[in-house]
């Protein structure tokens, strides 16, 4: 389950101390941990919260070599934690060290920026000043120099080195360098601008900017729309070859033939299928409802609101439709507390009217096939319908912003198998769902959000290899829609973003390839 205690909850990637843990986290780790001691009544605590934990997005990849905690000292039960590390004001970052004994003489951070960027590099500054025993997760962040290169691969079983040429006040080759640091087959090295010997080799003119050097001395330059560490990163964990380590690789090969019990259906990547869509109805409808063998009170409510926005914006087959819109004015006029599942298959499954009136049976993925049965499927149904829903409900001109966003929301609460997704997408709509004051913002929302989840789940159990989680649009799919601000971090451009969303769920882009 989430757990939450004060300002933090699991769901952001931030550990949350307790005296139980404190030991375990803190001393002999094998990553250097970054813990904020606050208090939950402390306006600045409050303040500081969503940059902590943008901060814990930012550098998720980084968890290895460092990762973050966070503790309230104004639960009473957290006192002596507090005390312990002479804690007196709110809030203080201590850095501690791998391998740390865990006394209160850790570093605490100065005045520390309150800003993502600057806390980044503070960070590394601390992680470079690291005295021995250094974290072993964590890879060389000093400069490198001709001679290093030149025996590199006698010493390296990887296939790619990447080289970013910087200046000496640039962060982009540290951070870049920990983004990979989770990636198998791929080392990442900076070359200051004043290591001539590699510059003038590689005819290097601009800083940053990132080469690729293999063995025998052959190099390419990286090719990325902004010579900036989201990019960079980004091109790197992508490389051939190039594996988050742990995991399988993408098995080309065998996804097309048959690793799953179905043949695999070839599709087109930048296009939805309606396969997708109706199997998620299917699935929801027969499957996920029927689990509950009685639907009444909030449940019921929920329920209706969901059959509502469906017959509403749902962009399905005319047949479907008239299913979706029989069922629901069934729902609208039953006036009865409770429904019981078996009267809603009968609505679903004997509709009174003409034979044009069905929704499909069975599943059959498309875009949302996994390798794996047990891979994406459903829940990658469930994303795709919701953001086709707010992009429909726009287009419809809809008057109330947050219609879909609530019925969804409603709907996961109530009856998503999967709860500990329902708990966590609860508690996004809790702190932010309030924010979305239009139909754009609606699909705005639910796009970062989506990307929020992606993640967190970059890496975990749950993620298809073939189908790594990415912050999404990616900049191949959509390259106006990343930019980055002056001091080169990155920006999503949201007007751009907007627009490749409308045109990606738009009823246009949905194929009826395989459907019967
Ligand atoms: P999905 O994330 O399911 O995405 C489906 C498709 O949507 C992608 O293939 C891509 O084409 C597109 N897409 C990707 N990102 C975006 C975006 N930001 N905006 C618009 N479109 C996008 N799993 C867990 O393990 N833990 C959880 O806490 C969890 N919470 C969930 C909460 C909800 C509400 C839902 C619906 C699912 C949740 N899941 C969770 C499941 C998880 O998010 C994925 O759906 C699942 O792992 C399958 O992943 P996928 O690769 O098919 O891509």
């Amino acid at each position: 389950p989430v757990a939450e205690a004060g300002l933090y909850s699991t769901s952001d990637q931030v550990i949350l101390l307790t005296p139980d843990n404190v030991e375990s986290v803190l001393v002999n780790s094998t990553a250097a941990i970054v813990a904020e001691f606050y208090a939950s009544w402390c306006g600045h605590c409050v303040a500081f919260s969503p940059v902590y934990k943008s901060l814990a997005r930012d550098i998720k990849e980084w968890k290895p070599a460092v990762d973050l905690a966070a503790i309230d000292c104004a639960a009473e039960e957290n006192r002596k934690v507090c005390m312990r590390f002479g804690i007196t004001g709110y809030p203080t970052i201590k850095f501690f060290h791998a391998y740390s004994k865990g006394d209160s003489k850790e570093q605490t951070f100065k005045a520390f920026p309150r800003d993502v960027r600057g806390l980044r590099h503070k960070i590394i500054d601390k992680l470079e000043a690291h005295e021995d025993p250094w974290p072993p997760a964590c890879p060389p962040l000093e400069p490198t120099s001709q001679a290093e290169i030149d025996s590199f691969f006698e010493t390296n079983n990887v296939q790619h080195l990447a080289l970013i040429f910087e200046d000496a006040k640039s962060y982009v080759g540290r951070e870049v360098t920990l983004d990979l640091l989770q990636f198998e087959n791929v080392a990442v090295r900076r070359v200051l601008n004043t290591e001539e010997d590699l510059v003038t080799k590689l005819g290097v003119t601009e800083f940053p900017s990132c080469y690729l050097y293999y063995p025998g001395g052959n190099f390419t330059r990286l090719n990325v729309n902004v010579e900036a560490r989201t990019f960079f990163s980004y091109a790197l964990q992508r490389l051939p070859g190039v594996v988050r380590s742990g995991k399988p690789p993408p098995d080309s090969i065998n996804i097309h033939t048959n690793n799953t019990e179905e043949p695999w259906r070839p599709f087109n990547k930048s296009r939805l299928y309606m396969a997708d869509l109706e199997s998620t109805l299917h699935y929801s409808l027969r499957v996920e409802l029927a689990a509950h063998t009685v639907i009444k009170g909030d449940a019921l409510i929920s329920f209706k609101k969901y059959i509502s926005v469906l017959a509403k914006y749902f962009p399905g087959r005319p047949v479907v439709m008239n299913l979706l819109r029989s069922v629901n004015s069934h729902l609208q006029n039953q006036t009865g507390d409770e429904i019981s599942y078996e009267e809603l298959r009968e609505m679903l499954d004997n509709p009174a009217q003409s034979p044009d009136t069905a929704l499909p049976e069975g599943q059959r993925w498309v875009g949302c096939q996994g390798s794996k049965p047990y891979l994406r499927r459903y829940p990658c149904g469930v994303w795709t319908l919701f953001h086709v829903l707010t992009v429909q409900a726009k287009n419809a001109g809809g008057t109330d912003p947050k219609e879909v966003l609530t019925a969804m929301r409603n709907y996961v609460h109530n009856f998503f198998g999967c709860r500990p997704c329902a708990e966590h997408f609860e508690n996004m709509a809790r702190e932010s769902l309030v924010e979305v004051s239009s139909l754009s913002s609606a699909v705005l929302w639910l796009w970062s959000r989506h990307n929020r989840v992606n993640n967190r789940l970059a890496g975990a159990l749950s993620e298809d290899p073939s189908f790594p989680k990415i912050q999404w649009p990616s900049p191949e799919m959509c390259p106006a829609c990343h930019t980055v601000r002056e001091n080169g971090e990155h920006r999503w451009n949201d007007e751009q973003v907007l627009s490749f969303l409308m045109s990606y769920f738009s009823s246009k882009s949905i194929l009826t390839d395989y459907l019967d």
